[in-house]
Formats: structure tokens, sequence, C-alpha cells
């Protein structure tokens, strides 16, 4: 039987096309792409695209969109044997750390790409993205998966998709997994990294949809005031907070600052310690500058991605599990996001 994988376009550079009228670039039908790439033909898989309607620029994006995704592999999953995901670079990584916490016992590949130039353009990037994502989402060796984890592919990587971040606006290399290595290198042959890929579970495959999205992230920075703290920490309805710290989880330790924290905590409010560097890790304790905040109940992020801690708590939040089993999982990896 001919392999089968499903494509679903949501949007993104990759489709784009010019409006000759303004000049900007606008998502475009999903035809276009598989015109502009009929190599894809020659590898004999049986490949099936779905068109999200309508088309967005993944800045656009919302948790309603990573339902739909998550809906559409469900519906999919039997018939196909791995997933292409073509989506904007903007929000790519996540969208992609998102997917991870909500699809269960994965034993499939589902492959994020998308491209810097559109694919209609001479030098894009977008052709060699799409048919390297094609192949990896169809690589079995004895019945399984070589890949059977959201990933990401760009340019030469394939990464884990809940350790991505888009770094590079300009360049093919867009996205960068800072703290976890590559799951493969794609030359002349795809070289995969087989002992950091997750093996599949064998269980049942199933999604989780329920997302809570009463959260707030606060950037440190020198000078940051009260008022600012106080408001993020007061919102309405507020549940968690990303607090994006100096290096290894530093932040002031001015007494309204910390105070601020512990009453928001005291609150019920869950703090997530997330640390500004793209690589390194949280260690609080480790300087003064943190100890207070281990102390009065901030937990550490240890060495997620903003993208991921983001996704992780709207997950989480969305279990109806009791305050200390959130903190519980937010404390480890659940899906690979996260080194202790
Ligand atoms: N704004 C676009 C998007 O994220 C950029 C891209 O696709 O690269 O949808």
């Amino acid at each position: 039987m001919k392999t089968s994988i499903l494509i679903i376009y949501t949007g993104g550079t990759i489709g784009m096309v010019k409006d000759p009228e303004k000049g900007s670039l606008r998502p475009f039908d999903f035809d276009h792409i598989l015109k502009q790439v009929p190599e894809l033909n020659d590898f004999g898989f049986e490949l099936t695209t779905k068109s999200f309607d309508p088309l967005i620029d993944s800045s656009n994006l919302n948790p309603e969109v990573w339902i739909k995704i998550a809906e559409m592999i469900k519906e999919n999953y039997e018939q196909f044997d791995g997933f292409v995901v073509l989506h904007g670079t903007d929000t790519m990584s996540f969208s992609a750390s998102a997917l991870s916490f909500m699809l269960e016992n994965l034993g499939k590949p589902v492959v994020f790409t998308g491209s810097q130039l559109p694919i209609g353009m001479l030098r894009t990037d977008g052709k060699e993205n799409l048919i390297t994502a094609v192949e990896i989402a169809a690589d079995y060796k004895d019945g399984k998966a070589l890949v059977p984890e959201v990933c990401v592919l760009f340019e030469n990587k394939l990464f884990r998709g809940n350790r991505t971040t888009k770094h590079n606006a300009e360049y093919f290399n867009a996205f960068y997994s800072y703290n976890y290595p590559d799951l493969a290198k794609v030359g002349i042959n795809i070289h995969y990294n087989e002992t950091s890929i997750q093996k599949a579970s064998g269980e049942m495959f199933a999604i989780n949809i329920n997302l809570d999205t009463n959260i707030a992230i606060l950037k440190m920075f020198p000078g940051i005031n009260e008022r600012t703290v106080d408001a993020i920490f007061n919102i309405d309805g507020l549940r968690a907070v990303v607090i994006e710290t100096y290096g290894a989880g530093n932040a002031p330790t001015d007494a309204w600052f910390v105070s601020a924290i512990k009453k928001a905590i005291g609150r019920g409010i869950i703090v997530y310690n997330v640390t500004q560097c793209p690589s390194g890790s949280v260690d609080m304790g480790l300087y003064e500058t943190s100890v207070e905040l281990r102390d009065i109940g901030v937990v550490s992020g240890h060495d997620i991605t903003t993208e991921a801690a983001i996704t992780k708590l709207m997950f989480l939040l969305g279990q109806n599990l009791e305050s200390d089993k959130i903190k519980f999982f937010l404390n480890k990896s659940i899906k690979g996001e996260l080194c202790q």
C-alpha cells in the first residue's frame, strides 16, 4: 500500500502571493502550492491536502486554530501515515508547542514547516522545506514512524517542536532549538538523531482540546515599575503569569516587587519562572536575586522556552487540576519540553 501523507495548509508566507494593488503579501489558495512543486509526485506517495478557510497569517492566530489542527489530525489519524502542517513562521513555535501537549500518545509524525519566501518566488526556501517535511512524515522503519513527535522542519534541521523559537526574521534558518539537540540533520541524506527522538507509547491516540487562556507574560527590564507589575497581577480572571526573568531566573529584590508576586501567589495565581536567555536554564537559589522567588512559591520553568511555557500553562489550566498538581507538572517534562 502507498504511503499516505496529509498536508494541512493553515496559511503563512509559504503560500502567499503579492497583492497587485497593495504590494503586500497575502495568503492564497492552496492549489497554488502543489502546482509549484510537481516534484512531490516523484515520491510516489498518496498526498492529500486540506486547506484552512480562511487562510491565516499566523500573526492572527489564536488557540481555536490549534483546536482545529488537532481535530483535523484526529479525524484523519487512521487513514494517514504522517502529517505535514504548513504554517506561518511568526507563531509556528507556539503552535508546535501547543499541539505537542494536545496530541496524546502520538505514534505518527506531525511535521510543521513553512518558509521565509513564498513558494512562487525564484529563490524560495518553501519547496525544499515542503519536500523534506513530506519525506520525514513518511519515514518509517519496521512499521514504526522514525519521528512520532510534533516537530519543526526548517532549512536543514528537524527540531522538537516545543523546543523551538523563531530566532531569525531574515535568513532561511528561521528556527532554532537552543536547549535540545536537533532530531535530524538534512544533507545528502537525512540523519536522524535516534537517541533524542521520543518513542511512541503504543497507547491509543487521543486529543485534548481544553485550553485556558487566562494567563499573562511579565518581562523583566531595568526600570519596571510597581504600577505595571500590579496592573498585570490584578487582571480580572488571571490564573497564571510567566515571568521572563534575567539569566538563571533572577529578578529585582525590591520589597514591592517580591510582595506583588507573593500576594498574587496567595490569591492562587501560578507564577512560572522562565529565563529571557534563549539558551540555558533557570536555577532559582543560585543568586540572591532568585532565592526569595523560590521561597515564596514561584515555579521553575528550568530550560523551557517562553512559547512552550505559555502553551503548557494554557493546557494544564484547561485540565481541571488542583493547583498543586499543575505546579507539579510545570516543574517537570510532560512532552520533552524541558530538562531538569
Ligand atoms: N506573517 C507570516 C506568518 O507567520 C510570516 C511567515 O509565514 O513567515 O504567517
